[in-house]
């Protein structure tokens, strides 16, 4: 190999250096590929849960009062917990008539507890009928109640006990 030879290699060699410098940053494909991926398994779980929560509303089961355990509240204020009816049940420390409870809500006083009446439907689906706040008269469950402190109308803070099945009990046990 003469010197002349070795000069020319070393001539040829040096764009190639020039373009390997040029190249894209190895770093900056692995960061963009790290985007992409954290995309896509972000949407993947988005579509899981997504679909997850959307199952139980497509196919709602109604309880029925029965199948249901709900919190009682006698007008003394003892509280128990017992198979729902649409009558009122008599507490067995007082013998005062208990009624289920309901949570309503006012947006400047927050959760209220009430005492709530269900009705089984013409479509048999049960539904909250009437509720009363302590020993007020008992009035219409839907727009019916207003706060005590402020006369905002309440709202129903949870939604109905009787859809949507598979909801876990609460842990303590009320
Ligand atoms: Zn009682
Ligand atoms: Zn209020």
């Amino acid at each position: 190999m003469s010197v002349s030879q070795s000069q020319a290699e070393s001539a040829k060699a040096s764009p190639r250096r020039t373009v390997r410098i040029l190249a894209p940053r190895p770093w900056v494909r692995t960061a963009r590929l790290t985007l992409l991926i954290i995309a896509a398994v972000g949407l993947c779980m988005y579509l899981v849960v997504r679909v997850a929560s959307d199952e139980p509303d497509s196919e709602v089961y109604h309880r029925t009062l029965p199948e249901t355990t709900l919190d009682w509240r006698c007008d003394s204020g003892h509280t128990f917990r017992a198979t729902g009816q649409a009558e009122p049940r008599t507490c067995s420390r007082c013998g005062q008539p208990a009624y289920p409870v309901a949570t309503f809500e006012c947006p400047r006083h927050g959760p209220l507890t009430v005492s709530a009446r269900y009705e089984v439907g013409a479509d048999g689906i049960t539904r909250l009928s009437q509720v009363r706040i302590g020993s007020q008269d008992w009035t219409a469950a839907e727009g019916g109640l207003v706060c005590p402190r402020c006369n905002a109308p309440l709202r129903r803070k949870l939604r109905d006990l009787f859809e949507g099945m598979g909801k876990p009990k609460r842990p303590d046990g009320r």
